[in-house]
């Protein structure tokens, strides 16, 4: 029997952030857009916590006023540092950064803030394949065009469309596909997490605080409040310093948690909720970011260590650029690679920013004390890279941080799969 088929103008793999503000962008603009998305929402993520550059991506999607009024999220004002021994550094208040009334950004549950975000691409008119799994690529010779599908209620189809975005998140299908996934050694940790109810929480202008506690040899925890009375509380550390005595995550958890003592106080009161979970396999970026017909997004294109919570800004702003270069790929007529040499360029320069500050902040020589004590004049250029401001020139600031810590060269890959042949 002949495989059924159906037709669109951009298919786009997975309805998280990424996938969801491409789809808005391109619906708007008229195109046909077909999200086809594995699970049914609201479904669990982590990554709670935004930069307030997530403005900027949301308020195209003008859903600014929604994400404020909605029950799910908590303000966030500032991000605080606390040292090994567990005290607590000043914490950045980004309202002294900027006035913008992006200064206030907010800790989300992302089961309903994805879901506001696809809702509001399919009231824009993108259509939606769900449950359904994206299983194969279907292509004509060098080009993408379009997926095939195998959806619960319509069975297998080919969908075949003009242009394929993978938003398809650490499951990076075209990566895999095509084995283009290369992991940036450095930075291959793993991470621990849960929730708790009940646990301590700071008050007023502090109380959505993002706190990073540091561990010995460069761990570090994350405690996240979220609304009714949660918190996310994980740990990430190199792999083997985590199962360097049992592989059991609640056992691995609490010891750490005994050896940060203002995380231990601050969940004494706490109940833990649900499970341990676990991930692994961090920081990586496809060797191509784009090929004939196909453009990859959020963390389909790149992963980076969770240490300064960009992985959403950078899928809400990535999905956004890839959408504005894949609507003028259209409009020309040519969805060929070369089309997407800019979108990558100009991607890959702001993951770059964030990247070499993750590196700074786990060099063992590395502390964000004693580089300000130094260079006092570079306080703005470390907060504008922590609030976000990732796609401007940071190298005056990265030579500075390079007196204190071995900041990385620019990865070489990420370019689009242009055929030199023409
Ligand atoms: C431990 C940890 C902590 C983090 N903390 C933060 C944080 O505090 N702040 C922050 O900003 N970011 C954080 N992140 C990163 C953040 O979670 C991601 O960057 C963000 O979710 C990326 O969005 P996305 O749209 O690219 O992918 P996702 O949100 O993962 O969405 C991808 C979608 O694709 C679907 N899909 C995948 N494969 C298929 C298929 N074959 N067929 C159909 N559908 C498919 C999936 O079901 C999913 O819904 C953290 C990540 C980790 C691992």
């Amino acid at each position: 029997m002949a495989q059924a088929r159906r037709k669109t103008d951009v298919a786009i793999i997975g309805a998280g952030p990424a996938g969801s503000a491409a789809a808005a962008v391109l619906a708007e603009k008229g195109r046909r857009v077909t999200l086809v998305e594995r699970e049914t929402f609201p479904r669990y993520r982590v990554g709670e916590s935004l930069v307030p550059y997530c403005w900027y991506p949301l308020d195209r999607l003008g859903l600014v006023s929604r994400v404020r009024d909605s029950s799910f999220v908590v303000p966030k004002h500032s991000v605080q540092f606390v040292s090994v021994d567990g005290e607590q550094s000043t914490p950045f208040y980004f309202q002294d950064h900027t006035d913008h009334e992006s200064a206030t950004t907010w800790q989300v549950v992302r089961s309903e803030f994805d879901a506001l975000l696809l809702d509001n691409a399919l009231d824009k008119g993108a259509e939606l394949v769900r449950p359904a799994t994206v299983r194969d690529f279907l292509r004509d010779g060098r080009r993408f065009t379009g997926l095939r599908v195998d959806s619960k209620d319509e069975g297998e189809f080919d969908l075949e469309a003009k242009v394929t975005l993978d938003a398809s998140g650490r499951d990076a299908f075209a990566q895999l596909r095509n084995g283009w996934r290369v992991p940036d050694r450095k930075l291959c940790k793993m991470a621990i997490w849960t929730y708790y109810r009940g646990a301590k929480r700071q008050t007023g202008r502090d109380e959505g605080a993002t706190t990073i506690a540091y561990l010995p040899y460069k761990g570090w925890f994350w405690y996240i409040p979220l609304p009714e009375d949660t918190v996310s509380v994980g740990v990430v550390a190199d792999r083997d310093e985590l199962f360097r005595e049992t592989r059991d995550p609640k056992t691995i958890f609490h010891r750490e948690v005994e050896a940060q003592r203002w995380i231990a106080e601050r969940l004494e009161p706490g109940v833990q909720e649900g499970e341990y979970r676990v991930t692994s396999d961090f920081s990586y970026r496809s060797r191509h970011c784009a090929a004939d017909g196909l453009v990859l997004l959020g963390d389909a294109l790149a992963f980076l260590d969770p240490v300064f919570s960009s992985g959403v800004y950078l899928a809400l702003q990535g999905g956004v650029m890839a959408a504005d270069a894949a609507q003028s790929a259209l409009d020309a007529g040519d969805v060929s690679a070369g089309r997407f040499v800019e979108y990558g360029e100009r991607f890959l320069t702001g993951v770059e920013s964030m990247r070499r500050l993750v590196h700074a902040f786990y060099d063992h020589a590395f502390s964000f004390g004693d580089f300000l004590k130094a260079h006092p004049d570079k306080h703005f250029d470390l907060t504008d890279c922590l609030v976000g401001n990732l796609f401007r020139d940071f190298d005056p600031f990265f030579e500075a941080v390079g007196e204190f810590a071995e900041i990385p060269e620019p990865l070489a890959h990420g370019h689009p799969l242009v055929d030199e042949n023409g």
